[in-house]
């Protein structure tokens, strides 16, 4: 990693460099060269004194209005800087305008007189009220009301408090010793001036950062001091001198102008305006103490000296900077306080945002787990129950919807979980679409019934953005045991949750111990069946379809079996949900459909007529919803090049309700000419319904009514009423698990022409299979022979 120090590299001055500090520096040597000359007597007439101040001068404010133009200074410093430069122009040219008179005169020429003084003295004047107006009018910073008056306090105290120390030490001797010398006018043009001069310093070393560089200000107050140091210095030098104390001082104040310029252009093509200032401001905010102590030494000082005016000045002046100062203080503190007041609050909604979930205001997993630690500790375990509750098929909510409407939902669900314990449980949204609940002095009954609560809240539809959504939601519960530490709590509550997920949705469980291997052995199961698909340890088994009278087999059902390296045969009972829930499958079951397509085409041409017609093979709902599913089917039966009429495919009634695409999916199936068989027949909600909305070729009675069948049984009843229906729909029945020859018999007597079973054949690999197919023979031959002459295969 880089790291740049950008305080280190040193910043490009402006475009004009560093001309106008070595011209003004130029400027004072000259006027010091000057001074000495005129003092011995060689300076030549006094008027010349003039000139390297107005130069000095004209070059400040040609670098103030530079610095006006320097890209980077914000608009309000620009505004600043021209109006500088334009002041210090006037008084430049307020120098330069006698001086050229005079020099123009000659040497020996005519003191100036009649409009020429007058007009030099106003135009110098109006410079400098031009300077002290545009410092007071420098932009500042955002205030708060609060800082305002400070500032203007601040102002105002040091002004009164440095002014008088200034009035003291000069004016106020020169005024008393001789008020009559002077016009009163000069005084007061003067005194306003250093007043406002001392003003427009105190303002802008006060303030806080604004777009103006405070370094710039700070420099141009320092010129300023030394304005008011040279009007101080004239008002007690006779104008009789042989250099006026205003000769020396200009180029000075002139270069600081200078310095100032520099410092506001620096600062802008750094990018830095107002940075860095802040240590140098604060001691900057010492002045109106320091103010008030100066104050102090002269009221000591005036006070040992007689009573006159300048003690009456002095007390009245300490009176008004001791107030000054002290409502000064009474701002502040209010002010402070107000802002302690507002930090409280930010803090207070920091916190509140730290432990808070942004949506829906519930705790967070941090707050969560701190009430659950504190909670364990504080009552000794045993009473305390969370719930883990957690949506189900939340992700097709917003993927389906948008995540408005999942956040809507979400936010529905926070309100239902509220409503369903008391206010001093605990809710949190522990991520995406998890919640936790912690219940404190409960028994386990009581959280097994707010988990019921729960799932009852939420079987009325949530509103979201105009849907009426039904949320599902499989909860775990978790009580707390004796020592338990809240992660063990919590994984607990995980577990059951879980396990609740498992056993079906929209089910509460309560954590047991052992609970954990059966979810983890799920776990494993999933992974092994991955590898199993891919290992080749699935193989498909095949079970004829027989007809019961002639004991032909008619067709064939696939059904898958896995050789786990371990664990040896395992049942697709065991497998099949868990290949549902993992998607697993859908992988599985075209590999199979693919391998069943293959298998037929292969027994036509070696056995032709001999061998079944059909195959069928188990579809899932979870394969329905895939859009690719009705593609898949037709490319299997057209690569094994089979007629579409070979191929049917078992569903149960349950994984068609789901939903319209798995019905439409079966119709395109059926309109390519694929046959449709419902499997399990009779066992599902709505069996009867089915039969309209779903296209259906066979029904498979289940295994369920041809167990036990008998005359007069409910088995027997549903069996006869089953046919019948195929009958009248034109349908094919096909009497599924039989076991015995009764059966036979019994089902034949009732209409069944087609039956499944252990008796009439086992299923069995596609080589031991083949052994069956033999020209027909009469209905018992149930059991193969095996001396049959199996050809190809
Ligand atoms: P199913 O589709 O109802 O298949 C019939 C089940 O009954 C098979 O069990 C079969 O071996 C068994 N069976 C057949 N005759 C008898 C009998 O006389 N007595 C008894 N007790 N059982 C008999 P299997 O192979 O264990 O399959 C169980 C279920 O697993 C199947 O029920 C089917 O729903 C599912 N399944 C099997 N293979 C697949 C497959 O490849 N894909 C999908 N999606 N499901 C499959
Ligand atoms: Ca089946
Ligand atoms: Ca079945």
């Amino acid at each position: 990693m880089r790291i740049v120090h950008p305080g280190r590299k040193r910043a490009a001055g402006p475009a004009w460099g560093r001309l106008p500090v070595v011209l003004t520096a130029a400027m004072i040597l000259t006027a010091t060269a000057w001074a000495a000359a005129q003092v011995g007597g060689r300076g030549g007439p006094k008027a010349l004194g003039w000139l390297p101040a107005a130069f000095a001068l004209a070059t400040a404010a040609a670098a103030a209005i530079g610095a006006a133009r320097v890209p980077g200074v914000p608009p309000g410093a620009a505004r600043f800087w021209r109006h500088l430069g334009a002041a210090v122009a006037l008084a430049a040219a307020s120098l330069a305008l006698p001086t050229t008179a005079l020099l123009r005169a000659g040497p020996a020429g005519d003191p100036p007189a009649g409009w020429l003084p007058v007009a030099t003295e106003l135009m110098s004047s109006t410079a400098v009220a031009l300077v002290v107006w545009a410092l007071l009018r420098v932009p500042v910073g955002r205030l708060t009301p609060g800082q305002w008056v400070r500032l203007l306090l601040d102002t105002v105290t040091v002004v009164v408090g440095v002014g008088l120390v200034i009035w003291y030490a000069s004016f106020g001797a020169a005024f008393l010793a001789r008020p009559v010398d002077d016009s009163p006018w000069t005084q007061l043009v003067v005194g306003s001036l250093l007043l406002g001069g001392l003003a427009a310093v105190a303002k802008a070393v006060l303030m806080g950062p604004g777009p103006v560089d405070p370094g710039a200000l700070r420099t141009l107050g320092m010129s300023l001091l030394v304005g008011g140091c040279s009007a101080a210095a004239a008002s007690v030098v006779p104008d009789t001198a042989a250099v006026a104390p205003g000769q020396l001082f200009t180029p000075v104040i002139a270069m600081l102008t200078v310095l100032a310029a520099r410092r506001q252009a620096v600062a802008a093509l750094r990018g830095s305006t107002g940075r860095g200032a802040r240590r140098a401001e604060r001691s900057y905010r010492l002045l109106p103490y320091v103010a008030l102590a100066a104050t102090d030494v002269l009221l000591l000082l005036a006070t040992r000296a007689g009573a006159d005016l300048r003690r009456t000045v002095v007390v009245a002046g300490a009176i008004a900077v001791t107030s000054l100062v002290a409502v000064r203080q009474f701002a502040a503190s209010a002010d402070n306080a107000r802002l302690v007041r507002q930090l409280r609050g930010q803090e207070e909604r920091l916190r509140h945002q730290a432990d808070h979930d942004a949506l829906t205001q519930l705790a967070n997993r941090g707050l969560f787990a701190d009430r659950l630690d504190a909670a364990l500790a504080g009552e000794d375990g045993q009473r305390i129950a969370v719930l883990l509750v957690d949506l189900d098929d939340f992700k097709s909510v917003n993927d389906t919807l948008g995540h408005a409407v999942g956040d809507q939902l979400l936010l529905g669900v926070a309100g239902r979980l509220r409503q369903c314990v008391r206010p001093e449980d605990t809710v949190a949204r522990l991520g995406g679409d998890e919640f936790g609940v912690l219940l404190r002095g409960v028994a386990p009954a009581d959280a097994e019934a707010a988990a019921g609560r729960v799932l009852a809240s939420l079987a009325t539809p949530v509103d979201a953005d105009e849907h009426r959504l039904l949320v599902r939601a499989s909860i775990g519960v978790a009580v707390a045991g004796p020592g338990d530490r809240s992660g063990t709590l919590l994984r607990n509550a995980d577990i059951a949750m879980y396990a609740a997920k498992e056993r079906g949705k929209s089910v509460y469980l309560r954590y047991v111990p052992g609970m954990a291997t059966n979810v983890l052995e799920h776990a494993r199961l999933g992974a092994q069946l991955r590898e199993a698909i891919h290992g080749g340890q699935l193989y498909p088994v095949f079970q004829p379809v027989t007809d019961l009278i002639s004991g032909r087999i008619i067709g064939m059902e696939t059904l898958v079996r896995w050789t786990h390296p371990v664990r040896g045969q395992v049942q697709p009972v065991e497998f099949i949900p868990t290949a549902e829930r993992t998607g697993l499958i859908v992988p599985m079951g075209r590999w199979l459909l693919a391998e069943a397509c293959g298998r037929l085409a292969r027994w036509k041409r070696e056995y032709g007529e001999h061998g079944p017609a059909t195959i069928g093979v188990n579809v899932s709902g979870r394969q329905l919803a895939e859009p690719r599913f009705a593609a898949d089917t037709a490319a299997a039966v057209l690569a094994a090049g089979l007629e579409p009429h070979n191929l049917v495919l078992e569903v149960t009634e349950d994984s068609v309700l789901t939903g319209g695409e798995v019905i439409e999916t079966l119709r395109q199936v059926h309109a390519f000419g694929v046959k449709i068989a419902l499997d399990d027949f009779g066992t599902g909600q709505s069996s009867l319904g089915l039969l309209r909305s779903c296209p259906v070729d066979i029904l498979k009675l289940d295994k369920s009514f041809v167990d036990g069948i008998a005359e007069g049984t409910g088995q027997a009843a549903i069996a006869t009423a089953v046919v019948r229906m195929a009958q009248a729909l034109g349908l094919d029945a096909v009497a599924e698990g039989i076991e015995e020859q009764k059966q036979v018999e019994f089902l034949t007597g009732i209409g069944y022409h087609l039956g499944q079973g252990y008796h009439l054949a086992r299923p069995m690999p596609a080589d031991q299979i083949v052994a069956l197919f033999v020209p027909a023979g009469p209905a018992a031959v149930s059991v193969p022979s095996p001396a049959v002459p199996a050809t190809g295969s």
